[in-house]
């Protein structure tokens, strides 16, 4: 996938550095223990103290991005990873405003939270464990970038397979800003918990549809593919899917219980998305 010289996103908020849970923890030990290291071993002290006590710069390295926390320590990795995922959001940024254009309408896009093992949302305390996710209720997009190496070990690894991600959580906030979302939440407290998980799938299966329009819109834009991405991405989807999932958790198959929709599904709709570019064609609750 060719993104380095793709636009970067101004919708990052990074929590990865002091200000949360996690950080806010740091007792006088893990201080002594910083100087002393730096101290030791001729690190740089102002570095030191400004990671401890939050430092003077906000922190954000990310030009624009908002930012809650201090400053954010990162491997090479890690690095490459966050410029990866704001190019993304800024293509889907892009991409969603100039459909909601055609449609008469005008797109607000979510915001993208980086955070490191657990976070607070308005959908509650979730832990990475959970995977990426959205959260309807502050229009919030949640990844954790250890994610990638679970991706990896899935069998899913590659930038477009991290890419189809993104796309598929930022395709739940459209759900949410179109309304779909709410619709099915009001139905889903009226129906059996079968029906209700059938109403889920549907959701999935949409999201994997607009991550589709969002390569469909991306590609004609400013040719980003590159061989074998789609079948990153399909095989991504195919990684995530209930029946693979439960198949390797449990040896077998219980379909009542899906709330993603199975592997091809999935890459069905991937691929009808990514076919026409237009919403109408996600409609997966006819
Ligand atoms: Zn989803």
């Amino acid at each position: 996938m060719r993104w380095e010289r793709g636009r970067r996103s101004q919708n990052i908020e990074d929590r990865r550095g002091g200000g949360g849970r996690r950080a806010a923890g740091i007792g006088g030990g893990a201080l002594i223990l910083a100087i002393l290291g730096a101290l030791f071993f001729g690190g740089d002290m102002s570095s030191v103290l400004n990671q401890v006590v939050g430092g003077s710069g906000g922190g954000s390295i990310l030009g624009g991005g908002s930012n809650t926390g201090g400053p954010v320590q990162e491997t090479a990795g890690e690095k490459a990873a966050r410029e990866f995922v704001s190019v993304v959001l800024a293509d889907t940024e892009d991409t969603w405003h100039a459909v909601f254009k055609q449609a008469g309408t005008q797109y607000q896009p979510p915001k993208l939270v980086l955070y490191r093992g657990q976070v607070q949302s308005a959908c509650g305390m979730n832990t990475s464990a959970s995977g990426p996710f959205y959260c309807p209720g502050d229009y919030k997009v949640y990844l954790d970038l250890s994610f990638l190496n679970e991706m990896k070990q899935m069998g899913a690894g590659g930038d477009f397979a991290l890419a189809y991600v993104v796309a598929h959580e930022v395709g739940h906030h459209v759900q949410n800003l179109i309304g779909t979302a709410g619709r099915v939440r009001e139905m889903q407290a009226r129906v059996s918990k079968k029906e209700a998980n059938q109403l889920s799938v549907r959701m999935e299966l949409q999201a994997d549809c607009l991550a589709g329009i969002w390569t469909h819109h991306t590609q004609r834009r400013r040719q980003f593919l590159e061989e074998g991405d789609l079948e990153e991405a399909i095989t991504a989807a195919a990684a995530v899917g209930d029946d693979h999932i439960q198949r390797q958790a449990t040896g077998r198959v219980y379909p009542d219980s899906f709330t993603h929709g199975t592997s091809a599904q999935r890459m069905d709709w991937f691929k009808a998305g990514l076919k026409s570019g237009i919403l109408d064609t996600c409609n997966s609750f006819q």
